[in-house]
């Protein structure tokens, strides 16, 4: 079978595929208006994949268009909710019987380990577009309790024209957490994947049309942030924006709505997340194993990323033993499309060279590396990075403050509960945190404590699909991406008070 993970399919597929380097816009692939293309890059081996459409702002002017053509029309946004609802049905079964071609594109355009696209990244694409869609005929509008002589309702009207413009760390499942709540409630949606890794975004396109979704309802636009991301930003049709990124520029796109059409605009930004460790533990190898799942976990390519351990200091050399034998034992570098490798390429060689240099900047501050510290593989030609802890970290450290998006675990000890919070909570972030303890008190204090989106106790996630994600303080701006709560984002609220004679 096709969709199971052997070395044998990997390679068959490989041999099979073929790129979709165009933009999908009102139902069809296009090149962009003015001609130009860009390359893209296999970061395990710094060889051109293919070129790709590169669009700006006429593409997207046209998008926007059509997409306002199919709104206006209603051929989605009117359609009956159950038509709808199997329409997203379908595209999600689309997603899972392609689920090895796009594990395969995710892999070779992002250096992500194919046993994590194939057993992760596709199938919650497919379950957030999935569970989107079942809501679509579950979710009630209100009627308000007012004097006899009036009936009042209020009812969610899709927003209109939405924008997506999206990261490369998960391309897929942001993708679908942008357009499950978009699509499921009415919307029309011009996405720009990052430049990094479209194809998989492009492929998704075009199952969604297959699936039924109508012409000018989903346009997929390649191309760079600077030109077609502002263009998006910018657009004076498109109602709002859902991006996931950087907070710096997830900054310029409240500056763009202002200096537009004040677009609503949703913001998923960076992270610096802590990982605090009590010392009432029981089991320290499952701490020690979630630690580096929180730390590694897509070569720490993740905003979510427990890149700050806070353990208490009478049990941190004991747990620090521990991470580093299973790191050894567990975490294997290696080519992405191998099935037994966790660790990837880092996305492109300027992040490589970020990462890097991070790393000197922790050593010339007096942090002790534990291990990693170094690129390898180089003779691939691709951006690899070991897995690399420091011990002796401070608040004050460079690596401790600022997000690297890479794999680099920064170490803190601590005394007392007060001190663990205040640690915690030293950053401009909220997005994620994690805390080990097993008293129940201690539990309830400490993540009511902690300012972060998510806090999982005893674990390390990000909760599921039924509950909503997104940060506190930078890490995040008007709303919420999964979860029901996603839905009411992606619409207007209407008050009809109808006065009754
Ligand atoms: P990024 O550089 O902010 O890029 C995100 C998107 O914005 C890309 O599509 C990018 O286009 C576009 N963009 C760049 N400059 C732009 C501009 N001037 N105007 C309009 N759009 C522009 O982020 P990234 O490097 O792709 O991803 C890493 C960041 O994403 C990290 O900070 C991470 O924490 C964050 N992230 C957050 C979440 C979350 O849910 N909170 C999830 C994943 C990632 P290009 O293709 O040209 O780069
Ligand atoms: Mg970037």
């Amino acid at each position: 079978m096709a969709n199971t993970l052997t070395q044998e399919n990997i390679a068959q597929q490989i041999e099979r595929l073929e790129y979709r380097n165009l933009a999908f816009i009102d139902g069809q692939f296009v090149p962009a208006r003015s001609g130009k293309t860009f390359a893209t890059l296999n970061p395990a081996t710094g060889e051109v994949i293919t070129q790709l459409a590169a669009c700006d702002a006429e593409d997207v002017d046209i998008a926007a268009k059509a997409a306002r053509r199919a709104f206006e029309a209603g051929v989605w946004s009117k359609m009956a909710p159950a038509e709808r609802k199997a329409i997203m049905q379908r595209f999600a079964d689309l997603i899972e019987e392609n689920c090895l071609e796009l594990a395969v594109l995710e892999a070779i355009e992002a250096g992500k380990p194919i046993s994590e696209c194939f057993n992760v990244d596709i199938p919650d694409t497919a379950n957030t577009i999935r569970w989107h869609a079942e809501a679509i005929d579950k979710l009630n509008d209100a009627v308000t309790p007012t004097e006899s002589s009036v009936l009042s309702i209020v009812t969610r009207e899709p927003i209109g024209v939405v924008g997506a413009v999206l990261p490369w760390n998960f391309p897929a499942m942001m993708v679908g957490w942008k357009l499950g709540p978009a699509l499921a409630t009415g919307n029309s949606v011009i996405l720009k994947p990052a430049k990094l890794t479209s194809l998989s975004t492009t492929r998704l396109a075009e199952l969604a049309f297959e699936a039924g979704v109508p012409a000018g309802v989903l346009n997929v636009l390649p191309g760079m942030g600077s030109t077609a991301g502002k263009a998006i930003g910018m657009h004076p049709d498109i109602d709002l924006v859902g991006f996931t990124g950087s907070t710096e520029v997830g900054r310029m796109f409240l500056e763009y709505s202002a200096a537009s059409n004040l677009k609503e605009v949703l913001l998923e930004c960076g992270g610096k997340n802590p990982q605090v460790v009590m010392p009432d533990i029981h089991d320290i190898k499952t701490v020690a194993s979630n630690v580096l799942a929180a730390a590694f976990w897509n070569m720490g390519e993740n905003c979510s990323a427990g890149s700050r351990l806070i353990v208490h200091r009478s049990i941190k050399d004991a747990l620090l033993k521990e991470v580093l034998a299973q790191l050894e034992s567990d975490w294997k570098l290696g080519d992405p499309l191998d099935p037994e490798v966790n660790l990837g390429a880092l996305v492109e060689e300027a992040h490589m060279e970020k990462v890097l240099s991070y790393i000197a900047t922790a050593k010339k501050e007096g942090l002790t590396l534990l291990t990693g510290g170094e690129r390898v593989r180089k003779e691939s030609g691709g951006y690899f990075v070991q897995p690399t802890i420091f011990d002796d970290a401070t608040p004050e450290s460079t690596i401790v403050r600022e997000e690297i998006f890479g794999p680099v675990l920064a170490v803190m000890a601590f005394d007392t509960e007060e001190e663990a919070i205040a640690l915690a909570n030293d950053t401009c972030y909220g997005l994620a945190a994690s805390l080990w303890s097993n008293d129940l008190n201690t539990v309830h204090r400490m993540s009511s404590a902690i300012r972060a989106g998510t806090v999982t106790v005893n674990c390390f996630g990000e909760g599921d699909i039924t509950t909503p994600f997104g940060g506190f303080k930078q890490s995040g701006f008007g709303g919420r991406d999964k979860s029901i709560y996603a839905h009411d984002q992606y619409c207007e609220l209407k008050t009809t008070w109808i006065k009754l004679t």
